[in-house]
């Protein structure tokens, strides 16, 4: 996977979208209506040149990781030892509102943690964000973790005092504590956990291991392949990480969730697994309705763009958080796409001074979540 590519076509039979529902093993990176960004290897190159595609080298990987993966880039994140170390002191910090709870442990036995915001008496109203099922999509740490600080420092004011007093606020800042480590210290582009393959490959793309449609599709973007970046696994919930959150949900019933990934800026809802919308209209009218209201706030913020879409407008994807948490729990679900917006600006290598900012962006579009589904 020494390439990254841009992919095109200028004949009207041979769309990108067909492109995407084939199992070519590709690391997709950028879907534009236009054009397709992947990260592949010379062969997988070549392959889409005699299918007929326009393949044209943007980069080779090396060379985009020695232009944004610096030292500086690197500091400016969160590891998974300062992630609980920070998370310890938020909690310490104020005890009587915020509690630090090990929700299940990764392959390689770390905890996973998750803060739960809220006065001590149990409720039934309950939120859950999400971060980092892909380890390398580092910036979607540091948005849940900095709503959780946030929350824990506004929490005698309106309106967080009266959601602390009326709910439950949960943030689980590092779903996949393990591939992070590794994207870390090992490889930038890391995306899956570190569960040991049969064929000797390592890691489960954690975002498609939920047990809803599970491994209804063979493709790119949601694979059967082992070796390949989306890799199902073997079963749904072969993961302690998809579990440790599966019985987090099962347990708190949450009436909403947002899974924060990156990039493109992207609000997406269900369905990843079928070009169908949600059958339900009340449904499908909410989750649209605030996938929109969202969309305004964040560029209320700073003009930056977060497009509303069906996840399957994106590309297809069986079994991940949204389709079972709504196909499930039937609550609205999303996944937002953090910064940056395209590969030209680091993709998964948000430079770190953008982290404030997609913050700052992002927080009123989660705080506006925690009203309506509160
Ligand atoms: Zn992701």
């Amino acid at each position: 996977m020494n390439l990254i590519l841009q992919v095109t076509s200028t004949n009207p039979r041979l769309s990108l979208s067909q492109l995407l529902s084939q199992p070519l093993g590709l690391d997709v990176w950028e879907v534009k209506s236009d054009y397709l960004v992947l990260r592949a290897a010379e062969p997988q190159a070549e392959r889409l040149r005699r299918m007929g595609y326009r393949v044209e080298q943007l980069e080779l990987t090396d060379a985009f990781l020695s232009t944004f993966a610096t030292a500086e880039a690197i500091a400016g994140y969160h590891s998974a030892a300062s992630l609980e170390q920070d998370l310890r002191q938020l909690a310490a910090g104020r005890p009587e509102i915020v509690e630090l709870r090990e929700i299940g442990r990764s392959v390689e036995n770390r905890p996973i943690w998750a803060l739960r915001i809220a006065e001590r008496r149990r409720s039934t109203r309950k939120v859950l964000f999400l971060g980092c099922h892909h380890a390398r999509e580092w910036v979607a740490i540091e948005v849940p973790y900095r709503l959780a600080e946030y929350l824990v420092n506004h929490a005698d004011q309106n309106p967080v005092q009266q959601w602390l007093t009326q709910g439950e606020i949960w943030v689980a800042p590092m779903v996949n504590p393990d591939g992070h480590e590794f994207s870390r210290t090992e490889d930038r582009l890391w995306r899956k956990n570190r569960r040991p393959n049969p064929d000797g490959s390592f890691g489960v793309d954690p975002n498609r291991n939920y047990g809803y449609m599970w491994g209804t599709l063979d493709v790119s973007t949601s694979s059967q392949v082992p070796s390949d970046e989306t890799y199902v696994g073997p079963h749904a919930f072969s993961e302690p990480e998809t579990r440790a959150v599966r019985d987090l949900i099962a347990r708190e019933l949450f009436r909403g969730v947002i899974t924060y990934h990156s990039f493109s800026q992207l609000i997406l809802y269900p369905w990843g697994y079928t070009a169908q919308p949600i059958t339900e209209p009340d449904d499908h009218n909410l989750m649209v309705t605030l996938a929109y209201q969202m969309q305004k706030l964040i560029y209320d913020v700073q003009d930056h763009t977060y497009t509303p879409q069906q996840s399957s407008q994106l590309y297809p994807t069986a079994g991940d958080t949204t389709d079972w948490t709504y196909g499930i729990y039937q609550i609205p679900s999303f996944t937002v796409e953090l910064r940056p917006q395209t590969i030209d600006e680091g993709g998964f290598i948000l430079p770190p001074n953008q982290i404030q900012p997609t913050w700052e962006e992002n927080q009123p579009a989660a705080l506006e979540f925690i009203h309506r589904v509160l």
